[in-house]
Formats: structure tokens, sequence, C-alpha cells
């Protein structure tokens, strides 16, 4: 019997090191998400970026601790899946071989039966004899999406994947997203600067400013998250 992935963290404090000390950008954050998507909202630089860095282990935090279904977050263990903004594809690799890189790096893959089918269902069989350079804005951000699904990850991690694609292209990339999460649910993390993604992406909503979480919201309005961030927005000027 398997148990559902739950990430636990605490009191997470994580900044940067320059030569002025440490700048402490995570004040203490905690929380703790099931296999569930939950997106995370706030004004620029106020650490969205740092948290996920954290969770996937690109920046060690300074205090604090990160369980990932019973055992502290290890990246090499876990299968921890970011989606950047820029879809992170490497660009001298074909779209084939860009799909198989968490393989590439010693993580486990999905049965190339699965693989055909996520594949199928992003609609980019097409595609993978391409080259990163020429495929569409959606096009590699559907990518980006294969390459994340085909490790079966223990958690996932979009930051703003969706806001480089006009209006229509982010609404298809999304709802083909929320398919492939209902065939393989594991706790998801969405940042976006955008209340109407956030809604429509999770039923639940963390309001991250200035280091620190002020909201754990479930089932906000889209009118309250708008009016939350110009009111964080126009007090942090
Ligand atoms: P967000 O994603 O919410 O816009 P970030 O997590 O990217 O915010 O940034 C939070 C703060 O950390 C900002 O003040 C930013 O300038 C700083 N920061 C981010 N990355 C680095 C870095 N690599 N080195 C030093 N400071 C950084
Ligand atoms: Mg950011």
């Amino acid at each position: 019997m398997s148990f559902p992935t739950e990430l636990k963290v605490q009191h997470l404090s994580a900044g940067y090191t320059s030569k002025q000390g440490l700048h402490t950008v995570l004040a203490g954050i905690s929380f703790t998400l099931g296999e569930e998507i939950t997106s995370i909202i706030g004004p620029s630089g106020g650490g969205k970026s740092t948290l996920l860095h954290c969770l996937s282990g690109i920046l060690s935090p300074s205090s604090g601790t990160i369980i990932l279904g019973e055992r502290p977050l290890n990246p090499r263990a876990h299968q921890i899946a970011l989606v950047p903004q820029q879809y992170g594809l490497l660009p001298w690799k074909k779209v084939k071989a860009n799909i198989l890189l968490p393989q590439a790096l010693g993580k486990r893959i999905v049965s190339e039966e699965l693989q055909n089918s996520i594949i199928q269902t992003l609609d980019i069989a097409p595609l993978l004899d391409r080259y990163p350079a020429e495929l569409s804005g959606g096009q590699r951000q559907r990518v980006a999406l294969a390459r994340a699904f085909i490790m079966q990850p223990d958690l996932i991690l979009l930051d703003e994947a969706f806001s480089a694609l006009d209006i229509a292209t982010a609404e298809r990339c999304r709802t083909l997203f929320l398919k492939l999460w209902e065939s393989y649910p594991t706790p998801t993390l969405v940042v976006t600067h955008s209340p109407a993604e956030a809604v429509a992406l999770s039923s639940r909503t963390l309001l991250i400013s200035q280091g620190e979480l002020l909201a754990d919201l479930r089932y906000p309005q889209r009118d309250e998250l708008e009016s939350r961030l110009l009111y964080l927005n126009e007090t942090l000027q």
C-alpha cells in the first residue's frame, strides 16, 4: 500500500551571501502540502522563486526543515520536477533528449507506454526530432511539462511557467497540465503573478511577501487575491 506524499516545510529561512554578509530572503516559512495543487502569489522580489529554489535543492536553506514523504528533502533521492519561466530546455538537445533528460541524470522515469501517453496528451509527438529553437513558446512549454511528468515526480514546482505565453496558449497549456496532473497527482506548487491563473489551477493560494507567508487561503475568489496583491504592491512602494 502506498501512502499519499506530503510536503512539510517548517520554519524555513534562506538567503544569499554577498560581500556584505547574508541577505535573508525567506524568514521562517511553514506550511504543509498534500497531493494538491497550491498556488503562490505575491509581490515581485518577495521570495517566491527563492522558496522553489530551496525545494528543488538549488539553494540550501539557512535554517528550518523540509520533509517530503516522511524523509528530509534530498534532491538526489527525491524526484523533483522544476519548470522555470523560460522552461529550462537544453538548446543543443532535440526535444526527445530534452524530455528524457531526467533519465540521463539518473532519475527514475515512467514506462515507455506511459511516456507515449504523456507525449500524446501534450500533442508533441511530431516535435520529438526538433531542437527547442524550432518550437513556438507554447510547444516549448508543453515539452517542459512532458519532461516534468515523465519522471513521475514526488514534487512538482512551476515558477511562472505559463506567464510568457499569450492568453489562449497559456489557457491550453494549463488545461493540458491539469489533465496530466489528474492522472499523476502529487504535491504541486505553482508560482504565478496572475490571480486568475491561481484560481484556475488551484483551490488553495499562499500569499508570500517580503519573505513571509502572510496568508494561506482556501477557495479564495479572484477579486480577493487581486485586491490583496494590489494592497501589498502599494504598501511596498
Ligand atoms: P520573487 O520570485 O518573489 O520575485 P525572488 O525569490 O526571486 O523573488 O527574490 C527575493 C529576493 O532575493 C530579491 O530581493 C532578490 O533580489 C534576491 N535574490 C534573488 N536571487 C538572488 C541571487 N541569486 N543572489 C542574490 N540575491 C538574490
Ligand atoms: Mg520569481
